[in-house]
């Protein structure tokens, strides 16, 4: 049998190259070696991100391809892992690279006879386009090498929207694939299945991206690609859903209190840390007095609720009632009330001088 690849050895692993007319080239940074295998062939986060989109969501690379792959035999144990890139500089998607007839994956498995599965995890889903018939070459394989079992996940739907015009024939070749169950799964990437990628495929990856949850952009986008694969075709894939992260506190800012300056309020603070409410403020903002609510000693596993006090300062006295204002205001002075009667005084003046002049009257 006669075979098109070369193999070259190199700090990037073992490089790869699947046609032996395939050249450098400045339109393609990866022409020539579109295949690289080994620890080494390790790629980026970076380009990770920008292929895959991942953690923060789809970024669908138009023109870039990269599939990951473990070819492992029948116990499970991996015999072979690399990945495989597109070349834009000839237009030759990976799924024909890797699965032309007389290509590197069918040299692989006439040296290995002990191959028994085959996974790909892709950043597209395989097209099955005029010019590329990767899906069709793909069904091919599977009939050559009956024995096999493969899995393919993926982080994006390839040019399946209605809108596309290869779109019935992407869709047909989803289906045909997906036809061979139980042989062959397609899935979207979820959950645990972004941390295996990282682990085996993956460099410069921040500590940090392994143990986060999945954050919700990429949930929703893996559980629409479950939807669709599943409504185009008509196979419930592997898939697990990500339960949405659960929401932070919302502050809430009370407007019904008066400002006040933050150097002549001490706002105690809460002994437990477990109160979410009191803001954390430097001392020359001017901050809103917030109701506390009281901790006890002995009742630390009951969360005391804040009370809502009201004061209503202008209180409706009662005339009867005697209050004492010194207690409820404490700067007010007592006042003396003072009644004017001189008005009553020359009013009586008055009234004795018309007696008076009554009685002069009456003796006349
Ligand atoms: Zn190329
Ligand atoms: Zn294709």
């Amino acid at each position: 049998m006669e075979y098109f690849f070369q193999e070259f050895s190199g700090f990037h692993g073992t490089l790869v190259k699947p046609y032996y007319w395939l050249y450098h080239s400045q339109h393609c940074s990866r022409c020539p070696y579109h295949i690289r295998t080994g620890e080494e062939s390790r790629v980026t986060y970076g380009e990770f991100y920008q292929a895959f989109g991942f953690p923060y969501g789809p970024t669908n690379p138009e023109n870039k391809q990269l599939t990951f792959y473990e070819i492992k035999d029948f116990t499970g144990r991996v015999l072979q892992k690399g990945h495989a890139t597109n070349c834009n500089s000839c237009n030759i998607h990976v799924e024909s690279i890797l699965f032309e007839e007389h290509g590197y994956l069918d040299f692989n498995l006439y040296c290995h006879q002990s191959v028994g599965y085959l996974t790909l995890y892709s950043n597209y889903t395989p097209c099955d386009e005029y010019a590329h018939c990767c899906a069709t070459k793909m069904n091919d394989f599977l009939i050559r090498y009956p024995q096999i079992r493969m899995d393919i996940y993926f982080s994006q739907l390839y040019h399946v929207d209605e809108n596309n015009p290869s779109s019935l024939w992407n869709r047909e070749a989803l289906r045909t694939l997906a036809g061979h169950w139980s042989r062959v799964t397609v899935n979207p990437i979820s959950n645990r299945i972004w941390q295996t990628i990282l682990y085996d495929f993956v460099r410069e990856v921040p500590a940090a991206t392994l143990h986060q949850p999945i954050l919700p952009a990429r949930a929703s986008a893996d559980s629409y690609n479950a939807y669709m694969i599943h409504l185009i075709t008509g196979v419930k894939p592997y898939f697990v859903d990500v339960p949405p992260e659960p929401k932070a506190p919302v502050v809430v800012h009370r407007q019904d209190f008066p400002t006040v300056n933050a150097n002549h309020i001490s706002v105690p603070q809460p002994q437990h840390g477990s109160y979410p409410y009191i803001p954390v403020l430097g001392p020359s903002v001017p901050i809103r007095p917030v109701p506390i609510p009281a901790y006890h000693g002995g009742h630390i596993g009951i969360r005391s609720k804040p009370k809502q006090v009201v004061r209503h300062l202008n209180m409706p006295t009662d005339r009867n009632q005697e209050t004492d204002l010194e207690v409820f205001l404490p700067n007010a002075r007592k006042m003396n009330e003072v009644v004017v009667t001189e008005k009553v005084v020359k009013k009586k003046g008055k009234d004795k001088r018309e007696k008076k002049k009554k009685k002069k009257r009456e003796r006349s």
